[in-house]
């Protein structure tokens, strides 16, 4: 059993949690354990400085857990509020950015798992204006603390304080604010509300690049595509999310995780003067989906499940 390095490869196609143990017997990774699953988040919860990633877009998360600022002149959109215990480290990172955490207005989530929505009670709590948006599914989640879901992780290490959903989106909805629009695009699969956001920012050459914010679209061990009593359509939806992954335009791209969008080279490039232009990375977002795709093949054929067309 082995647990996965911070910012490795294997997070190319990790969403909760990475690399498990093959259970005897069995064609399918075990499980994790709760040990291994607590060490997984520790490591994840480390500081990191926030910073400016492209025109309006902010990196305030952790280490290893992801949180996106998004100015406007007329408030703020925080997308992902890490584990419980992450969640001052973004208030403070927002500050230190010089802006105001009374002035987030939208609370979105990349997907309804404890390792991005953690804290979102707690942001809730800490800024009374902000609206909790999720798409339907995820919202379900979000309001069970965790426990309406089909994640077969021991339980006590995906459960936290459920939120209510104020707004709900649908596929293509969008949250505009102060001149800034983030289109939802549902993307499920790792969760069934799991949703994709895209944006424009405007670069110094006078055009917009396309941003998105993937979801995260891996299969955490132990779930079954087959005949999974708890999510029937599975396989289905992985497809169908591959397919508009795949359609989406793309400049730049983050994740829910920083290993699935090369954080630290590409940070270590904004260190160095190099701009936003470091980041732009179309290559990257194509090998980060085939990636993803090919896992998700790969088991259709453990299972021995004829692949969707
Ligand atoms: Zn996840």
């Amino acid at each position: 059993m082995r647990v996965p390095r911070l910012l490795t490869s294997l997070w190319l196609v990790a969403g909760l949690c990475a690399s498990g143990a093959w259970a005897q017997g069995s064609a399918l990774p075990a499980p994790l354990s709760v040990a291994v699953v607590n060490r997984m988040f520790d490591a994840w919860k480390a500081p990191v400085p926030p910073r400016q990633l492209a025109g309006n877009v902010y990196y305030v998360g952790a280490i290893g857990v992801s949180s996106y600022l998004i100015t406007t002149p007329e408030g703020h959109i925080l997308l992902d509020t890490g584990f419980a215990e992450t969640a001052p480290l973004i208030l403070r990172g927002v500050e230190q950015l010089g802006f105001k955490p009374a002035d987030i207005r939208f609370i979105l989530s990349s997907h309804a798992h404890i390792d991005h929505v953690g804290g979102h009670a707690l942001l809730k709590q800490a800024v009374s204006g902000a609206q909790v948006v999720a798409s339907a599914a995820d919202a379900r989640v979000l309001e069970s603390g965790g426990t309406d879901d089909f994640i077969p992780f021991p339980r006590e290490t995906i459960l936290y304080t459920p939120v209510k959903v104020d707004r709900i989106v649908a596929d293509g909805d969008r949250i505009a604010l102060g001149g800034v629009e983030l289109t939802a695009h549902l993307t499920p699969g790792h969760t069934r509300g799991a949703t994709t956001w895209t944006m424009q920012v405007a670069n110094a050459s006078g055009r917009f690049w396309d941003v998105v914010f993937f979801s995260s679209a891996s299969i955490n061990p132990g779930t079954r595509l087959w005949r999974n009593p708890l999510y029937p359509e599975i396989a289905d939806d992985l497809a169908a999310t591959f397919a508009r992954l795949r359609a989406l335009p793309c400049d730049i791209f983050f994740a829910p995780h920083g290993g699935q969008f090369a954080m630290a080279d590409k940070f270590a490039r904004l260190d160095r003067g190099e701009g936003a232009e470091a980041l732009v990375d179309p290559v990257g977002w194509r090998k980060l989906l085939a990636a993803a795709e090919k896992a998700y093949r790969d088991q259709l054929a453990t299972e021995q499940i004829p692949s969707p067309p």
